[in-house]
């Protein structure tokens, strides 16, 4: 991969607001926008029983190192008020690292490549608009091999929702 890659999911109240003042927030914290993908509304995954998710992937530039990178994510989260509840669960945002270049972490906070990318098709949609040819640094296939070879039936809905923002 080349870049580092996030998720960015709300599910809760007014979900695109959501997404752009987490974008900006990020901005605000030491990362410049380099891409994003389209907004897609998809299925809960995991726990079923919730409202569906607003997704977008964005690719981002920063000199934060990837702990670094993780704490400034969840600073955003608890800045907007994320409450870590269930697993899984409803929440007004999550945002996860996906990639951070072809590097490979598993330490006890920050696993990168994100565990949850080859078996999760709403991640692979926003990673397929942006990355379609870049390979996953452990897997060696490209981010639109991997959507084909992904066995998730969960639904997922383009939307004409525009993230509010410009690029670097
Ligand atoms: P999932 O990670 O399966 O999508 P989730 O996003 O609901 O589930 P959270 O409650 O947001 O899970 O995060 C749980 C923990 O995951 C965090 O405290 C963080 O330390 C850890 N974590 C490990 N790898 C990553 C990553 N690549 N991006 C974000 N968080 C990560
Ligand atoms: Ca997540
Ligand atoms: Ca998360």
């Amino acid at each position: 991969m080349n870049g580092i890659y996030l998720l960015l999911g709300s599910n809760i109240e007014d979900r695109m607001r959501a997404l752009n003042t987490a974008v900006s927030k990020l901005q605000a914290s030491g990362m410049q926008l380099i891409d994003h993908s389209a907004v897609y509304e998809t299925a809960p995954w995991g726990i079923l029983d919730q409202n569906w998710f607003l997704n977008v992937g964005l690719k981002v530039e920063t000199s934060l190192s990837s702990h670094d990178l993780l704490l400034a994510c969840q600073k955003v989260e608890t800045q907007m008020g994320r409450e870590r509840k269930l697993k899984w669960g409803p929440r007004i945002i999550d945002i996860d690292i996906l990639y951070y270049g072809n590097q490979i972490i598993d330490s006890g906070s920050l696993k990168v490549p994100h565990p949850g990318i080859p078996d999760r098709k709403f991640t692979l949609i926003l990673l397929n608009d942006l990355a379609p040819d870049e390979t996953h640094p452990a897997l060696g296939l490209t981010q639109s091999q991997l959507l084909e070879h992904c066995e998730d039936q969960s639904e997922y809905l383009p939307t004409k929702y525009q993230l509010d923002i410009d690029l670097a």
